[in-house]
């Protein structure tokens, strides 16, 4: 398990914030750090190149939906992801899990598995944890996540138990399944929905695996926003402090930073690309609806400090102009804007937990009821 190690660079001196570096045998991931998705082996309307450009380092590809199309053996009769895609810089799936469980016309929950009926043909899927694991090591990717029963929310304190209890024992059979560990991080997921003596056990019995990588599962699934910064606060520090820590499908300004304050070094999320596809950008917190009429004639860039390819060649007139008219560059253009901003505001942080001013600047986020929250529409 050498391949992967966590250096931890610095700590901020007033909150439990942290700089570090995640060694994978696809480069080093500076973080924190945010992390683009891309679903189906890419990033919407975004290549490879363009994602470098981003400064993305580490990205994202879900297990359910590449088994559905174009399934596993595919990709690995590619060489695995990393070639298939052709991206070279470290990758990350997820178990399905958690797709499963949101997205899917489940059948039936056990102890073995969750069996659903495919999205595509109607055919019933049976996803266990050794399948998981199974697909996953054929996809390929550096980090590869524990198969674990995401409860829903709202749900019973038994329910989200029980659920909790189901993830720890599926997690030992994943490891068990684990064919790569040389290069290939399993990473285990905390469960335990809003209750937080629930994330504290379930922190607790997954940190007895020693595994290279820990993540806070099932947030962002209906619960009020402040509860997750209460989850991450009451989860983080039981989790060890020479591992990287991932909060899972997590992606606003003030939520990102509420979690770095609390330990949290990565984060991924599919807001940038959506936005992007509702013809949104994200500046600064705020979100700007490229078709309003304002944006008509302003010759102006996005954001005239932004430093990516759509705001130092192109106009919010002229992506405008694209979206109004469904062109596919519009979307490109505002993806690679948006994934700009949301890697650079975790950079931002990490340089100031360096220079040791992170509460100085980011502090504003992290007061209860905070203006500054991320659905702030302005402009
Ligand atoms: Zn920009």
């Amino acid at each position: 398990m050498n391949n992967f190690t966590f250096k931890l660079v610095c700590q901020c001196g007033s909150t439990d914030a942290r700089v570090g570096e995640f060694h994978t045998p696809h480069g080093v991931v500076h973080t924190p750090r945010f992390m683009p998705v891309g679903t189906l082996a890419n990033v919407k309307t975004v290549t490879p190149a363009q994602l470098k450009e981003c400064k993305a380092e580490m990205i994202l590809a879900n297990t359910y939906h590449l088994h559905l199309q174009p399934g596993e053996d595919i990709v690995a009769e590619a060489g695995g992801l990393h070639k298939f895609m052709n991206w070279d810089g470290p990758i990350l799936t997820d178990s399905g899990g958690f797709q499963v469980f949101s997205l899917s016309e489940i059948r039936s929950i056990s102890e073995n598995g969750v069996q659903f009926r495919s999205p595509r043909d109607g055919n019933t899927i049976n996803l266990t944890p050794e399948k998981s694991i199974q697909i996953q090591n054929q996809l390929g990717a550096d980090v590869i996540m524990a198969f674990d029963e995401c409860a829903p929310y709202p749900a019973t304190y038994e329910a989200v138990k029980l659920a909790g209890q189901r993830t720890t024992r599926w997690l030992e059979r994943c490891i068990k399944a684990h064919d790569r560990k040389d290069d290939q991080a399993l990473f285990g997921i905390v469960q335990g929905g809003v209750f937080l003596d629930l994330r504290q056990q379930s922190a607790r019995e997954l940190i007895e695996f020693d595994l290279p990588g820990y993540a806070i599962g099932g947030v962002s699934v209906g619960e009020p926003p402040e509860l997750i910064e209460k989850i991450v606060k009451a989860t983080t520090p039981l989790l060890p402090a020479d591992k990287p820590r991932y909060l899972m499908g997590v992606g606003t300004y003030k939520e990102m930073a509420q979690a770095v304050a609390a330990g949290i070094d990565l984060f991924d999320c599919v807001i940038p690309t959506r936005f992007a596809r509702h013809s949104v950008a994200l500046v600064r917190g705020e979100r700007w609806n490229l078709k309003n009429q304002k944006f008509k004639r302003d010759f102006t860039p996005i954001d005239r400090e932004c430093n990516c390819y759509a705001c130092q060649n192109f106009s919010r007139a002229y992506i405008s102009h694209l979206v109004r008219s469904q062109e596919i560059l519009g979307y490109t253009l505002l993806s690679i804007h948006n994934i700009t901003e949301l890697i650079r505001f975790t950079q931002q942080m990490r340089q100031a937990i360096i220079e040791n001013c992170f509460v100085e600047k980011f502090g504003h986020y992290l007061v209860e009821d905070s203006p500054a929250h991320a659905d702030k529409v302005g402009h």
